[in-house]
């Protein structure tokens, strides 16, 4: 396969696995459950995770992947934003939708898909990346909303989730523009609060950052290697490492891990006033006709 096939192969597997998973999001429902039969569809459709299924509830914005023996479940009333990745030979996607299970919170969730749209068709080579910040940020004042000003989308590359450049959620001057060939994930954040995340004290998610750190202890060299072996540079969660010892050992060597810098940390997000916030996202591929969506769920 092409590259280009590639890509798109990776974008089609993590859409039809999110309109699957999104119809599992119900009041009760174990999150847990969720992400594990997010993660298995993917390796069912030929891709890998290429990062641990998110789901982020309410004023947590994003980074939450259940724990090994996750209890939690999806409350009444909630706001979901299940976030998800495929890759094929490193070439990914990445893809996110909102579950309002509140009415009243129906605007808010519209509100990140239309900006998310309107991003979609402004999305052409030769576009600076700032205007489609400024483009994002219009449509959600619209609604009366503010976009979360310190979260957006990314460039990627081959294993290279975050890619350098970001497209921000509000009107940013940046030298950068968008070129043919390139793929991008574009993920305008909506709130009722104040517009900006901060991290809470939960860690979830890591990745390697230095394979090469000396360490004495047996497990977390064992641990070290088969965190590169099976994930190179990409995010990981200790449920994918449960093979290797007892949930809290395994917890523990990642904290030491961490501490050692040997591993990258991503706190959860969580909105800063505590609002309500709501998130869409796509995978594009910029071609000299237009963007590309991989992740449309409409194929
Ligand atoms: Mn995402
Ligand atoms: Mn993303």
């Amino acid at each position: 396969m092409s590259e280009e096939e590639l890509i798109l192969k990776a974008g089609r597997i993590a859409a039809t696995t999110l309109k699957e998973a999104s119809s599992l999001v119900k009041p009760g429902a174990k999150v847990l459950d969720i992400c594990e039969y997010v993660e298995n569809r993917i390796r069912e459709l030929g891709g890998k995770p290429a990062f641990p299924c998110n789901i982020s509830i309410n004023y947590v914005a994003a980074h939450y992947s259940p724990y090994i023996n996750d209890t939690f479940t999806v409350p009444e009333g909630a706001v979901v934003k299940l976030d998800i990745g495929a890759q094929i030979d490193g070439y990914l996607s990445d893809t996110a939708v909102t579950v309002v299970l509140d009415d009243k919170y129906q605007k808010l969730a519209e509100a990140a898909r239309d900006a998310l749209y309107a991003a979609i068709q402004n999305f052409r080579a030769n576009t600076n990346i700032g205007e489609i910040g400024k483009i994002i940020e219009k449509v959600i004042k619209m609604y009366g909303y503010k976009p979360i000003r310190n979260l957006g989308g990314h460039l990627i590359k081959r294993y290279e989730l975050h890619a350098g450049i970001s497209i921000p959620n509000v009107y940013e001057r940046v030298p950068w523009k968008i070129k043919e060939g390139e793929v991008y994930a574009i993920e305008p954040f909506v709130t009722d609060g104040g517009g900006e995340v901060i991290e809470g004290k939960d860690v979830t998610i890591f990745a390697l950052r230095n394979p090469n750190v000396k360490t004495t202890n047996e497990l977390e060299r064992k641990v070290l290697n088969e965190i590169e072996a099976r994930f190179k540079t990409l995010p990981f969660t200790e449920r994918w490492l449960k093979d290797l010892g007892e949930p809290d050992t395994i917890r523990n060597v990642l904290r030491s891990l961490a501490k050692k810098k040997a591993l990258t940390q991503y706190a959860v997000l969580v909105e800063v006033k505590k609002g309500i916030v709501a998130q869409f996202e796509h995978t594009v591929l910029v071609t000299k006709d237009g963007p590309i969506v991989t992740t449309s769920q409409n194929i």
